[in-house]
């Protein structure tokens, strides 16, 4: 059998590790645009402050390709993938045929397209070399950084570049930080936190232009006003990485849509992490969730799959913890809904309290949660999400920070 895996991000490790571990003889070839070993890529922020360094990003010690006898394909990005004659065809010209193929190709960085865009050290935060540029231009001083985007990427870098003693505004199109995870009331817990903390955050902001000769010197705001800035961190999102596949030759939704078994509409076409949309145990419909642990367990189940063992995915789920500051912030499943399903929301503690939960209902199912400080519950909250407890109590209970929640189990 040959295996074919586009992507060397932790989805398509995961599926090799896992195909290696069905079939001893099988052929394994593995396309990835990224030269570096298979690395931890939420961990490239940690290299950005300084508290980690480059060389701990691999996952793993020695030759991974070695050891799970992979044919590696490096440096060369899938140009087209043809469905039906079963190979793809490289941007250097080259095809690679296959029996068996998975789509772990991951997430693009969004580029910013307003004028200037294309000046030195503006950059995205996606990839090891990302950071190693960012590291580079810091070296050479840097006075004000500039984050575009609140969300987690845009949060990382201006938690970073603030430990390295640089000044940083972040410019948040929405009214709050992390507004894809928290509702309003946590979000601006969180936005206070940041300020408190030395962020200049500007809300419902966007940048309409860049000025500078060769490197960025300012940005120019929609609001009319002019920040100096002489690095640029661009966190306004990604987009699944699947340039390469021709309109309608597979079913794809935002990503690729898939089975319970993560196989694509096309049969020995499967996909997996970033790339794929499969079913969202909270939101009961297909869904992304960009997260490290559902791409690790998606590439793991999609390779058993390919190597002939069947394995359904449980279905996945958003979640989050992330210490900011002084607060400890959870997410869970539906955290931030937007009105428009039959939801239930209740909510405790804010802003003066210090401590916020707020707990979001489909029925008497919870499908999502946002805690701010005190998350040790949190835990739990995610089992009964996860496993679609009922709740047969009178829901505020479940706000008391003394309930025993285990007892709903
Ligand atoms: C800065 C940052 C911080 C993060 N922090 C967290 C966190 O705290 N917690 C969390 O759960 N998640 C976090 N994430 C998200 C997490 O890293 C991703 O969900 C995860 O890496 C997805 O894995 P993947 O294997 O699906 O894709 P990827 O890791 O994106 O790997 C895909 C690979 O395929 C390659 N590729 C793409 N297209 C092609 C092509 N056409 N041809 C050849 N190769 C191609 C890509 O270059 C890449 O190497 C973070 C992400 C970033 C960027």
């Amino acid at each position: 059998m040959k295996h074919l895996i586009i992507g060397n991000g932790i989805a398509g490790i995961n599926a090799a590790r896992a195909i290696r571990e069905m079939d001893t003889s099988a052929a394994i070839f593995m396309v990835s645009d990224e030269t570096f070993p298979p690395y931890s890529r939420p961990m490239i922020s940690y290299v950005l402050e300084g508290s980690e360094p480059h060389e701990k990003l691999p996952l793993f010690a020695g030759n991974i390709y070695e050891d799970l006898d992979i044919t590696p394909v490096l440096g060369h990005r899938v140009a087209h993938l043809d469905v039906k004659k079963k190979f793809v065809h490289l941007e250097n010209g080259t095809d690679i045929d296959f029996q068996k193929l998975l789509i772990a190709s991951g997430a693009d960085a969004r580029h910013i397209r307003v004028p200037g865009a294309e000046l030195g050290n503006i950059f995205t935060m996606r990839t090891q070399k990302d950071v190693l540029d960012h590291l580079a231009a810091i070296s050479l001083g840097i006075k004000n950084a500039l984050v575009l985007g609140g969300g987690l990427v845009g949060f990382k870098a201006a938690h970073a570049l603030l430990k390295r003693g640089i000044k940083v505004t972040m410019l948040i199109t929405s009214a709050y930080p992390l507004a894809m995870q928290v509702d309003p009331t946590a979000g601006r817990m969180i936005l206070k936190e940041l300020q408190a903390r030395g962020l200049s955050v500007k809300v419902g902001v966007s940048v309409s232009s860049f000025d500078g000769e060769t490197r960025v010197k300012k940005a120019c705001l929609d609001s009319g006003e002019t920040l100096d800035c002489d690095l640029v961190i661009v966190g306004k999102g990604v987009d699944p990485s699947l340039g390469f596949i021709a309109e309608n030759d597979i079913e794809i939704d935002y990503g690729i849509l898939v089975d319970p078994y993560l196989c694509s509409s096309v049969s020995d076409i499967y996909a997996a992490g970033d790339a794929a949309e499969s079913m969202d145990i909270a939101r009961q419909k297909r869904w992304i969730n960009a997260i490290w642990p559902e791409a690790a367990i998606q590439g793991r189940i999609a390779g058993y799959n390919m190597a002939g063992r069947k394995v359904a995915c449980p279905g996945s789920l958003g979640r989050n913890v992330m210490r900011i500051f002084g607060l400890d912030v959870m997410t869970v499943g539906l955290a931030n809904p937007d009105g428009a399903d039959d939801l239930e929301i209740i909510q405790a503690g804010g802003e003066k309290a210090g401590v916020y939960r707020s707990l979001v209902f489909c029925r008497d199912i919870l499908v999502g949660a946002v805690l701010v400080n005190q998350i040790e519950q949190g835990g739990i909250l995610r089992a009964m999400i996860e496993n679609r407890i009922p709740v047969r109590i009178p829901k505020a209970y479940l706000m008391s920070l003394h309930f025993d929640y285990s007892k709903l189990l």
